[in-house]
């Protein structure tokens, strides 16, 4: 697998989507003797169930453990540190990670409770915990969501769940950035295996997820994370580790030069779906019909931009999404469907970023 390759894949069977997506990726290749030490490392933030959008579906880890296991790998283990303030077996249970423990035979580590050395990261002193640099690699399974201090959380930042607790404390009071560009020069993970199924808008713990049903594969962290922002609305320069990162010789933000891999189209099915008030609020602007997950996220997330600038009103016509509209007249929609419209978005899915200048322009600058 290139670094520059992106692997997508889209539908609601996600230990499958994860055992496609590594198929896919050559990951067993990649790691090579099956003697090898890999260990998963998810987000486990807090005692929050996945479909609330803060934490890593159960369903990923059988999928990337089942692979490995059919590959012979058997020196495997699933790593995680809540954060400060959450005990982690109470997240692991509440995620269901016990019971596909129990299933493959795979130990959960608490790295709360896990050793550390001090590592020289780029010019910082950072303590890692052992388990995480003892392995031979590391498969990261982050959730693509928002978060309220950096606006996006996925690859770089999940790394934090790999260090004590004492130095998450730290981190904070170093504001966050700095010290998470610097911790990824220190951890490398092998794979990044996003959980894109329905991260939440804002906030790292969930509570207002936003249906995507997608799955996606990554090598490189900033590149990962630089798709993230396109994904949900934001300027890479709005979260400030990522360019830092990049600086550091993380990895490159240079999306343009990435392959995107579709292993499948999206598929029908969010349509109407809106599971909290919030996102409720948001889809009240929208018309859907048999619409994408994954068009349908992207535009609740382009619209939750909007709403931070305050420029939803009252008054606005809705926004039309969905294999519904195929072949009809209207007027705005959003996505390859709605290419009769008056106006009308290209892309199948579109992403985030691009709706949000366009409905600036289209949608709210017209009236
Ligand atoms: S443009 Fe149409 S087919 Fe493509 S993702 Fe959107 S709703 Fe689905």
């Amino acid at each position: 697998m290139n670094k520059q390759t992106i692997y997508m894949i889209h539908g609601t069977d996600y230990k499958r989507m994860a055992m496609k997506i590594m198929e896919s990726a050559g990951v067993a290749e990649e790691i090579g003797s099956a003697e090898k030490r890999v260990v998963l490392k998810p987000n486990l933030v807090a005692a929050t169930p996945p479909s609330q959008g803060g934490t890593t579906h159960a369903e990923l880890l059988a999928g990337a453990v089942e692979y490995l296991q059919q590959h012979g790998f058997n020196n495997i283990a699933i790593i995680e540190g809540s954060w400060v303030g959450e005990i982690t077996p109470n997240a692991y249970r509440t995620a269901g990670y016990d019971r596909v423990c129990r299933e493959y035979h795979v130990p959960f580590i608490d790295l709360q409770k896990d050793s550390y050395q001090t590592y020289e990261a780029a010019g910082m002193q950072i303590k890692v915990c052992d388990q995480a640099m003892k392995a031979d690699y590391i498969i990261n399974m982050p959730v693509l969501k928002g978060h309220c201090q950096t606006l996006i959380t996925c690859a770089l930042k999940n790394a934090k769940g790999m260090i004590p607790n004492s130095e998450k404390r730290r981190f904070h009071s170093l504001g966050l950035h700095k010290p998470i560009a610097h911790l990824n020069t220190v951890v490398h993970p092998g794979f990044i295996l996003v959980d894109n199924i329905c991260g939440d808008l804002d906030f790292e713990e969930g509570g207002n997820p936003v249906t995507m049903n997608r799955v996606l594969g990554f090598r490189d962290p900033v590149l990962c994370d630089t798709f993230v922002c396109e994904s949900m609305g934001y300027d890479i320069d709005e979260v400030p580790y990522i360019g830092m990162a990049e600086a550091l010789g993380v990895g490159s933000t240079k999306l343009d030069e990435a392959e995107i891999v579709m292993l499948n189209q999206p598929e029908k099915g969010a349509t109407g779906k809106a599971s909290s008030r919030r996102t409720q609020q948001l889809a009240g602007y929208t018309a859907p019909k048999d619409a994408c997950s994954a068009c349908y996220g992207s535009l609740i997330y382009a619209l939750n931009r909007l709403n931070d600038y305050r420029m939803l009103k009252r008054g606005l016509p809705p926004i039309d999404i969905g294999q519904g509209y195929r072949g009809m007249p209207g007027e705005i929609g959003i996505g390859a469907c709605t290419s009769c419209h008056n106006h009308s978005l290209k892309g199948c899915p579109p992403k985030a970023v691009d709706i949000v200048d366009f409905l600036q322009e289209e949608w709210i600058g017209q009236r």
